[in-house]
């Protein structure tokens, strides 16, 4: 299949890219092309003009800052895979994207691109939202930040004005020796999840939960928090069975029925996973990542 005709640009720098999105009726950014081009062939988007990011200057680079990550809106997901900042700093990220696509679409596909999409069963969505990150918008009117609990508006549809370009990310990172896992029920390897789990936890001074994170991908419209759960595990040592017993309340959360699983299903993926996550997370706490 064949796209749709449009006008091809090729811009340099990001001022252009806010120039051109500014002028043009009906346009679309372009980044790996991993989703949008085959969106363009199946005809479900028809723009007039595609803006290509890929001759940008300024929007590749992963750099620790200040207690966090920022990673520019270009980088590839392969470059995150390979990244030792990423493994050592972002554990769960770098684990997260071992279940991401392919070789090929991850050498093309970008960060960014990935977040502006927005599948609600992406892994690089998911652990956005487990990590309570922040993505950096460019338009006509400036910068402005947007927390990325409040990125998806709805299916599909992230909270960026047409004119805007997303240029970063910021992802604020965990301490030393906090446990970490993702995990996901998919039908083969590369597929998107079905529904995945990401966990993250951080023991107190006595060796009890004084933190955790728990996401799940895949249930609806965008990843969603599971917070009975957060609650239920702090203060608490962790074991198997205290996981087993709060991870019961995902059962409530609400799920979407598609052609690939029932709601009732992914609810109780979603109880099981979320256990298997936080039991993994658990098991890795003050472990140096790069030995797992
Ligand atoms: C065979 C196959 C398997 C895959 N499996 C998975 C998987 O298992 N898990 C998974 O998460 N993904 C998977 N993907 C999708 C892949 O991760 C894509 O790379 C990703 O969804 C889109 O990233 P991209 O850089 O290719 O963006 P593009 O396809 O270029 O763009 C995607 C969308 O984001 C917008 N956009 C891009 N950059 C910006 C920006 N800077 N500012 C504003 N809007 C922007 C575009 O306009 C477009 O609407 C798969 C893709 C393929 C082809």
């Amino acid at each position: 299949m064949k796209p749709p005709p449009f006008h091809y640009h090729d811009p340099r720098t990001v001022a252009d890219v806010v120039s051109l999105l500014g002028r043009l009726e009906n346009a679309k950014l372009l980044a790996g092309g991993q989703s949008l081009m085959p969106m363009l062939n199946m005809r479900f988007v028809l723009p007039d003009h595609v803006i290509d990011l890929n001759r940008v200057d300024g929007l590749t680079y992963i750099r620790e800052r200040d207690g966090g990550l920022d990673i520019g809106a270009m980088t590839r997901q392969r470059e995150l895979e390979f990244s030792d900042l990423v493994r050592s700093r972002c554990p769960l990220m770098h684990e997260a994207i071992l279940e991401v696509g392919h070789r090929q679409t991850l050498n093309c596909g970008t960060i960014v691109g990935s977040r502006c999409h927005l599948d609600p069963a992406a892994e690089l969505v998911s652990v956005a939202a487990a990590l309570d990150a922040t993505v950096t918008v460019v338009g006509p009117n400036g910068t402005r930040e947007i927390a990325f609990a409040d990125f998806p508006l709805g299916y599909m549809t992230p909270a960026i004005e047409p004119q805007e370009v997303l240029t970063a990310v910021r992802i604020p990172t965990w301490p030393d020796g906090h446990g970490y896992a993702f995990v996901e029920f998919s039908r083969r390897h590369g597929d998107f999840a079905i529904v995945s789990a990401a966990a993250l936890i951080e023991a107190d001074a006595r060796g009890k939960i004084g933190r955790t994170s728990v996401t799940l991908g895949g249930m609806g419209q965008g990843p969603v928090r599971a917070r009975d759960v957060e609650q239920a595990v702090l203060g608490q040592a962790p074991s198997e069975d205290l996981f087993r017993q709060v991870c019961e309340s995902c059962r409530a959360i609400e799920a979407m029925d598609d052609i690939h699983a029932s709601a009732e299903y992914r609810q109780h993926l979603a109880a099981v996973l979320a256990r298997r996550a936080l039991t993994k997370a658990a098991a890795r706490l003050h472990a140096p990542p790069s030995t797992h």
